[in-house]
């Protein structure tokens, strides 16, 4: 009656559903989790993800064991290396929490059907989104693509489940398969070690995960709404990483909102761009590379101008809110999401450099990068994602540095140069007028192909 529950961007204890059920069969219990970058078009981790996998994965490995059981660890290609693990556990079950993306869905299909065919029942559960990408259509049975709808039709189903509780004991089986040293995975950066910022600004692993949620709802929620976009305000969540690595489940963060009595409508809506963006990929498994509205196949793209996605990348396009954001971005694995919009836009219309080069260094450097939102966000400021903002308003950070950060705390803070005035300043890469005309006459190519 041995069960083993497969990890994966799931990494908690609580209202973990797989777990639970596997607790609910009553035999001994272990973890798995495969760190897999061979299966076909399953995405490499970035460089600062495979840093907070790391340091999610010891905290997870400590809570097992403390309850009583092991996290045993191993690398391959998922559908060798779980019915291995299984077998070499004496499991007759496995089981674990859905994943979304297409290749992984391959992925967990392949695992399925081969445990079954060597006897060993295999089940997935809902874990990791409040509403099932299947569960939600247009009355036509198709799916939305527009949020407004999309929000409105999850709100009309029944309420997210509460949370099941975190297990005080986990009984481990005897004897384990053998297991992986995590250190010799290699997650962290050597040689340079850049995960100085990451280190101060983070604290992964599900004990901070839901000291942070508790603290947001007590201290920053009831500024949400007002101060959201400030991006020197420090009021928004900051439970992006939380959810991306599953430290928290959103059925947790809903339900303890809900019970905060705080006005979290707001707050509760981006958790709701979350599901929007999960349901896209579903839906649209090439989310990263392709186009979501093929019209801007036709967008005539300049040759690449890798000096300028260099000087981009390292926050010197002579712009003061865009370079404060990409150092932000370096030193700490986030950025702000106005900032986000912002750098975003100016990438992909001032420089006219194609959304994927953008879209992989935020996949590089940001410690919530998921297969889901990245994409889905570029997409979403390039003009040709779900519901994206209409091509033709393009940011002007200037604009957007005076309403947002007024006082200039922010880009004090990341790129104190543009304000003291006593150092040099880069040049402007454009200029943000003639830039901006000269992507509007880009898109014009998109209209007429329409
Ligand atoms: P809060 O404002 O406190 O929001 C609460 C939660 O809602 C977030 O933790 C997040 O899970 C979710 N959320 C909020 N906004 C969005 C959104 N626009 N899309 C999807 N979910 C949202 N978010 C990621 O989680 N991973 C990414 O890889 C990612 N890449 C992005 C790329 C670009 C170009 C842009 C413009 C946005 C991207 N976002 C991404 C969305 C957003 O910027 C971050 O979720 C947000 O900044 C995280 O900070 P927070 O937790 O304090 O957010």
């Amino acid at each position: 009656m041995t069960t083993l529950v497969w990890f994966r961007d799931d990494l908690r204890l609580a209202d973990h559903p797989a777990l639970h059920a596997a607790l609910d069969r009553g035999g001994p219990v272990l973890g798995l989790y495969v760190l897999d970058e061979e299966s076909p078009g399953v995405r490499p981790l970035g460089g600062a993800a495979r840093w907070w996998l790391h340091h999610s994965l010891a905290s997870l490995a400590e809570r097992l064991r403390e309850r009583g059981s092991q996290l045993v660890l191993r690398r391959g290609p998922a559908a060798d290396v779980v019915p291995e693990v299984a077998a070499a556990a004496g499991a007759d079950a496995v089981v674990w929490n859905r994943r979304y993306g297409g290749p992984e869905r391959e992925v967990d299909a392949a695992v399925k059907e081969s445990l079954r065919g060597a006897g060993v029942d295999a089940r997935s559960y809902a874990g990791n989104l409040l509403f099932e990408p299947w569960t939600v259509s247009t009355g036509q049975g198709g799916h939305y693509k527009v949020f407004t709808p999309f929000w409105r039709a999850c709100l009309e189903q029944p309420p997210p489940r509460a949370p099941l509780p975190e297990p005080g004991r986990v009984p481990g089986p005897v004897r384990y398969p053998e297991t992986d040293a995590l250190a010799d995975w290699g997650l962290l950066p050597t040689a340079p070690d850049w995960a100085g910022g990451l280190r101060e600004a983070w604290e992964p692993g599900e004990p901070a995960a839901r000291r942070r949620l508790r603290e947001f709802l007590a201290a920053d929620a009831d500024a949400y709404d007002r101060a959201r976009d400030a991006p020197a305000a420090g009021t928004t969540s900051l439970l992006s990483p939380r959810l991306r690595w599953g430290e928290l489940s959103p059925h947790t963060v809903w339900r303890e909102a809900v019970a905060s009595g705080r006005s979290v409508g707001g707050f509760l809506s981006e958790i709701g761009w979350r599901e929007f963006a999960w349901h896209t990929l579903f839906h649209f498994p090439a989310l990263a590379d392709d186009n979501l509205n093929a019209r801007f196949d036709a967008f005539p793209w300049p040759p690449l101008d890798a000096e300028h996605l260099r000087l981009w990348q390292q926050g010197r396009t002579g712009v003061p809110l865009v370079d404060a954001g990409m150092r932000e971005l370096w030193a700490t694995g986030t950025m702000h999401n106005r900032v986000r919009m912002v750098v975003a836009s100016y990438l992909v219309k001032n420089l006219l450099i194609d959304w994927r080069h953008g879209e992989q260094w935020f996949w590089d450097t940001l410690v919530d990068a998921d297969a889901a939102s990245n994409p889905f966000n570029w997409q979403w400021v390039a003009g040709s994602g779900a519901d994206a903002a209409p091509y033709f308003r393009v940011f002007n950070p200037e604009t957007q540095a005076k309403k947002f950060d007024p006082e200039r705390r922010y880009i004090q803070r990341w790129a104190p140069e543009y304000v003291a005035g006593d150092a040099p300043v880069p040049e402007p890469l454009v200029d943000l007028g003639a830039s901006r005309r000269r992507a509007l006459d880009a898109y014009d190519v998109v209209k007429a192909a329409a």
